[in-house]
C-alpha cells in the first residue's frame, strides 16, 4: 500500500531477483526515487511476501530458483487478490518470443538487462499511474482519495465525489497538509481568505458536508475532529 508522509506518496516495490548485486543496486537507486523497497530472493518467498505486504509494484526476474518468474506471474493473475497488481517482468533474454510469452501470462511490462535506472524508473511509474498507486500531475492523493485540481473533480476509491465549491478548497487544502491539525480559525484564513468575516462555526457545517460527502456507507472517516484544536486529513480518526 502506497504510504502517505505529508503529502508524499512512497509507493511499494517487491523486487523478486536472486542477484545479490543486483538488489543492492536496485534498492539503493529505489529509495534515492522515493520508493519503499521490500526483497524476495526466489519464486515461492515472492508469494508469501506479496500476500504479507500488498506491494504496489512488483519488480519479477524471470529467471529465479525454485519458481520461475513466469510461474509467478502466473500465480498473481490466479489470484483474486493479486490479479491487478502491476508486475514489470525483468529478463536476461532477448528473444522476442520469451517476451511474448512473459507478456502472455499477465506481465504489464518487461525490460530486458542490461538495462537503465532511467528506463526501469520511467516503466515503473508509468504503471503506477495507470494503477492510480501514484497521482499524475495536477493531482493531490491521500490514501484512497484523489483530487483533481484541473477537472476539479473528488474521487474516493475510484467512485466521484461530488463537492461544493467551499469542501473542494477544504478538502484541496486538507490533501496539501495532510496529518495536520488545524483551528478554525486557520482555515477560515486558507480557505475562505483572510479578513474575511465569518463564525468559526461556519467552518464545521462545511466539514460536516465534507465528510458527508466523501465518506461512503463503509468507509473510513478520513477527517478527524481533534477536540478543542480543529481538524485534521488523517487516518487514525479518534
Ligand atoms: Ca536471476
Amino acid at each position: 500500500m502506497v504510504e502517505a508522509v505529508s503529502g508524499v506518496s512512497r509507493p511499494l516495490v517487491l523486487l523478486v531477483e536472486d542477484e545479490a548485486a543486483l538488489v543492492t543496486m536496485l534498492r539503493y537507486n529505489l529509495e534515492k526515487q522515493g520508493f519503499r523497497v521490500e526483497e524476495a530472493a526466489d519464486g515461492e518467498e515472492a508469494m508469501a511476501r506479496i500476500a504479507e505486504i500488498t506491494p504496489d509494484l512488483v519488480l519479477l526476474d524471470w529467471m529465479l530458483p525454485v519458481m520461475s518468474g513466469i510461474e509467478v506471474c502466473r500465480q498473481i493473475r490466479r489470484r483474486p487478490a493479486t490479479r491487478d497488481l502491476p508486475v514489470i517482468m525483468v529478463t536476461a533474454r532477448t528473444e522476442e518470443q520469451d517476451t511474448v510469452r512473459g507478456l502472455n501470462v499477465g506481465a504489464d511490462d518487461y525490460i530486458t538487462k542490461p538495462f537503465s535506472m532511467d528506463a526501469l524508473l520511467a516503466r515503473m511509474r508509468a504503471l503506477l499511474r495507470r494503477s492510480g498507486a501514484v497521482p499524475a500531475k495536477g493531482q493531490l492523493r491521500f490514501h484512497d482519495i484523489t483530487l483533481d485540481l484541473a477537472q476539479h473533480r473528488t474521487s474516493r476509491n475510484g467512485r466521484p465525489v461530488h463537492l461544493g465549491p467551499t469542501e473542494f478548497r477544504l478538502l484541496e487544502f486538507l490533501m496539501q497538509h495532510p496529518c495536520r491539525v488545524f483551528s478554525r480559525e486557520e482555515l477560515l484564513d486558507a480557505v475562505w481568505g483572510p479578513g474575511i468575516h465569518v463564525e468559526p462555526r461556519t467552518v464545521d457545517v462545511h466539514i460536516r458536508r465534507l465528510r458527508r460527502a466523501i465518506n461512503g456507507p463503509r468507509e473510513r472517516d478520513m477527517v478527524r475532529t481533534v477536540r478543542a484544536a480543529g481538524y485534521s486529513l488523517d487516518t487514525d480518526p479518534v
